[in-house]
């Protein structure tokens, strides 16, 4: 067994870094534990669609680091990371702070990325936390007191975002917005599975909401929005464009050249370890696994990162072997408007009412120790759960 003088520092308390910590916490309760974010809540981004509409509340979605840290008996610093010495194992944080540690564990997430095209910064609203949210909200309600209606909405992406985003705001305001999705491929949701990209093709017809296909956008201005198509290039009237076309790793503490990237993302090996630095480990959306390029980036890859982590860290305290991460696919779900949704897998598909509700019921059941604090405070989420038993004891196997 190794001695721990430093504490294990995590930076970044999103799905990997908060399922990292709670487990680590749960296996070795000795452990000294430094969880360090710069944001003060923890968002359940998946639910940021129904804090939208309206159908949960924001703190519901939000719980407090503060209170799942301290309730764990884990440490918990408000902080932002400006830089990491990986030789002298130094963390700088924005106040000047400076902190040691034994081991480090990086999973700070990721941000938009607008692929550097024209306007697209300036020009669009973003759907990836809460002051996204909040800022494109106060837009939408400012135009539902104008009289004028059918205004021009944007949505550049037909990932899952896009979709169920676009699901959503045709049910809050409808016909208060011309919907049209803008999707760079010959389909939407191609990367999801078909059961899923058939509901949301029917929930999209549904709706009367646009999408065109095999079109890029080239530039956006504050009054238009080009697109490139097989037409050529179109320059339309917009009243607002969402961008949800892609994210691109949360970065900007590495210095260039510092570690080995891949895709642009922290290249790890199967234990989760940066190369060179058998200390660190970069988990979530930040990093890629050598072999593994193709894992999706989403709050399932990352909980399950982080909870093997937390593994593999107490094997290698005990001075034992680290395991391989193996990616264990539980299915997907996704959001289709006001009290809908789509499930496929943990072996079974579900759509419409019940598919939302088994949604809602699977999301909380995922992250146990996070939703005491949103059990105690809500009863949305456990209000059907002996309807749905038989979906949380699927899941709970998993
Ligand atoms: C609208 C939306 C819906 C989604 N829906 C789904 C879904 O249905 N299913 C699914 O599996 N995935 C979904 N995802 C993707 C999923 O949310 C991400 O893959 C997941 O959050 C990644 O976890 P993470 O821990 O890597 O990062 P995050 O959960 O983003 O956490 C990163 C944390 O790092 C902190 N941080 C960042 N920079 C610093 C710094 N310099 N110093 C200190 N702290 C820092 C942030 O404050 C944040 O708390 C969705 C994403 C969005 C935006």
């Amino acid at each position: 067994m190794k001695s721990i003088q430093k504490p294990i520092v995590i930076v970044g308390a999103g799905f990997a870094g908060m399922t990292f910590a709670l487990n680590l916490k749960n296996l070795n309760p000795s452990l000294p534990i430094l969880v360090v974010d710069s944001a003060t809540n923890f968002i359940f981004k998946p639910l940021m669609y129904e804090v939208l509409s309206k159908e949960i509340r924001s703190w519901e979605a939000t719980p407090k680091f503060a209170n799942i840290f301290s309730d764990a008996g884990i440490t918990f610093l408000r902080n932002c990371l400006t830089k990491i010495s990986f030789k002298e194992n130094i963390l700088e944080f924005s106040d000047d702070l400076k902190l040691s540690y034994q081991y480090l564990v990086i999973c700070t997430g990721s941000i938009p990325n607008s692929f550097l095209i024209k306007g697209v910064d300036e020009n669009c609203y973003f759907f990836n936390d809460f002051h996204d949210l909040n800022k494109l909200n106060s837009f939408l309600k400012k135009t539902l007191q104008e009289t004028e209606s059918h205004k021009k909405l944007f949505i550049v992406g037909g990932g899952p975002s896009g979709i169920e985003l676009a699901c959503k705001i045709e049910d809050i305001f409808t016909d208060q917005f011309e919907i049209n999705v803008i999707e760079k491929s010959n389909e939407i949701l191609n990367k999801n599975k078909i059961f899923n990209r058939e509901q949301a093709e029917k929930a999209i017809e549904k709706r009367k909401i646009n999408v065109l296909l095999n079109s890029t956008v080239k530039q956006v201005s504050e009054t238009k929005i080009s697109i490139s198509s097989e037409v050529g290039i179109t320059s339309l009237d917009k009243d607002i464009v969402i961008w949800t076309a892609g994210v691109k790793p949360n970065l900007s503490y590495l210095e260039t050249g510092e570690i080995t990237k891949k895709l642009g993302r922290i290249l790890v090996n199967n234990n989760l370890q940066i190369e060179n630095h058998k200390n660190c480990f970069a988990i979530g959306d930040i990093s890629v696994i050598e072999g593994m390029e193709d894992l999706p980036i989403t709050a399932q890859v990352a909980m399950q990162e982080g909870k093997h982590l937390a593994n593999n860290l107490e094997l290698l305290i005990q001075g034992k072997d680290p395991l391989p991460f193996e990616f264990e696919d539980n299915g997907e779900m996704i959001s289709l408007g006001i009290g809908e949704a789509s499930i496929s897998g943990l072996g079974f598909t579900l759509s419409g009412k019940l598919a939302f509700e088994a949604r809602r019921l699977i999301y909380a059941s995922k992250l146990p120790d996070i939703t005491e604090s949103l059990k105690s405070a809500s009863s949305w989420i456990f209000q059907k759960k002996s309807i749905f038993k038989k979906f949380l004891k699927k899941d709970n196997s998993n």
